[in-house]
């Protein structure tokens, strides 16, 4: 049986506890959402009266030119993408994952219809986050020209769905329900050896495990910098296209942000090189700014000891919750196999919903989705293992006590 003391013990030893105090946690919280909304940087704060005050109070439209607002949404996915093995000059931080996806989409789409004109099918999961399904679904429909989405029902279809031809495959890295994990080079090298292209959604592993985008050979890519970036809430996603394509994908939603020439406003459209074409309109700035407070902070941790306490964390949670509550109706979700998972764990429950608000009333903050999952996500630049001892301690409680069965934990908010 682990002891208290020996997450202690671990926690000492740990290379990477340094990095908690760095970010803002309330007392007396184990922030276990860190996947859905990472957590404040201590440096945001300063940032954000600097933009406001000085660069947007003292400086107005001249900050355009002297605070580089420009320039943020390329200075910063080139700061990004040594997170996912980018080269400089490939990634933007831009806009939402959504709107990136629809880009990234619609971009492969064209490309292949220069390539491989039979080509009109995307493939996805039925498990993939809705967005992802509707942008897909969406694009496909405003096509119209035989363009249709099909969706997975299990990693296991994938090879028959490649059988037919595909134009596109679309596939989050980390199901963000689950927490299972693709094997981003294997699965993109069975996609080109079909003859299709492959668009990555980064969102649930961006910041929590080593990603070689390059190294794979991946297409184009797109993901938050909210959740394991810590970015804030609502923070501008990113888009990651191979150079290869760099010079033919077209833009979807050309803007004139996008355009090689912005400022000699000109009639029509036409892509600046690079990257820089998938750009659309004007940033929230303020947001954009603080993307790089969690970036400076990701940039300086080593990506395979995020990894390995990750994995570290979540063994430890589901080694107690062995221990602790094997006696109630929990059901892990997630693959066990450490090169099967991201950096959440699923829990099932029959009263899930009603569990993860005890949970959070106890001070526990996990997250609840459809249709009895538990999510749990580890961060590791944050947490520590004694945080997991008292995570687990709290949940063996609420589940022995059946504290989660008061009618108040059954009420819905408008955010689960
Ligand atoms: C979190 C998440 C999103 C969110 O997209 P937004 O446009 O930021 O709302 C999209 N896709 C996946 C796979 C996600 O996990």
């Amino acid at each position: 049986m682990t002891s208290r003391e020996d997450c202690d013990r671990r926690d000492a030893q740990d290379a990477l506890a340094a990095f908690r105090d760095e970010f803002v946690l309330p007392e007396g919280v184990v922030y276990l959402d860190g996947n859905s909304l990472g957590a404040r940087p201590r440096a945001a704060a300063a940032r954000a009266a600097q933009v406001v005050e000085e660069e947007w109070g003292q400086d107005l439209i001249g900050s355009w030119n002297t605070a580089g607002w420009w320039e943020l949404p390329g200075r910063l996915g080139d700061r990004l993408a040594p997170l996912i093995g980018g080269a400089p000059g490939t990634t933007l931080v831009t806009d939402t994952t959504t709107g990136n996806l629809f880009k990234a989409l619609a971009a492969a789409l064209s490309i292949q219809a220069e390539r491989a004109p039979g080509r009109r099918v995307i493939v996805s999961e039925r498990d993939n986050f809705p967005t992802d399904l509707y942008v897909a679904a969406g694009l496909a429909e405003l096509l119209g020209r035989g363009h249709e989405l099909r969706l997975l029902d299990s990693p296991d279809a994938l090879d028959a769905a490649l059988a037919d031809g595909p134009a596109v495959v679309t596939l989050s890295h980390v199901n963000y329900r689950t927490g299972a994990l693709w094997d981003l080079a294997d699965v993109t090298a069975r996609v080109h050896a079909a003859g299709a292209l492959v668009v990555w959604d980064l969102a649930h592993s961006v910041g929590a495990l080593p990603i070689d985008l390059t190294g794979a050979d991946a297409d184009l890519a797109v993901g938050c910098t909210y959740k394991y970036l810590n970015g804030g809430p609502g923070s501008p996603a990113f888009l990651w296209v191979h150079p290869r394509h760099a010079g033919s994908g077209t833009s979807a939603l050309p803007g004139w942000w996008g355009h090689a020439r912005p400022f000699a406003m000109e009639p029509t459209f036409e892509p600046a090189t690079g990257v820089a074409r998938f750009l659309a309109g004007t940033q929230p700035v303020v947001s954009l700014a603080l993307v790089e407070c969690g970036l400076e902070i990701a940039a300086r941790a080593d990506l395979a000891a995020v990894r390995a306490k990750s994995l570290a964390l979540g063994d430890l949670f589901l080694d107690l919750v062995e221990q602790r509550c094997g006696d109630h109706p929990l059901r892990l979700v997630t693959p066990r196999e450490h090169d099967r998972r991201g950096s959440h764990l699923t829990l099932a429950h029959p009263d899930a919903y009603a569990v993860v608000q005890a949970l959070i009333a106890r001070g526990v903050v996990g997250d609840y989705r459809e249709p009895d999952c538990m999510r749990f996500g580890l961060t590791p630049l944050y947490l520590r293992f004694v945080d997991v001892w008292d995570a687990v301690d709290v949940l063996a409680d609420v589940l022995d006590s059946r504290a989660y069965a008061e009618p108040r934990f059954r009420e819905r908010s408008t955010v689960t």
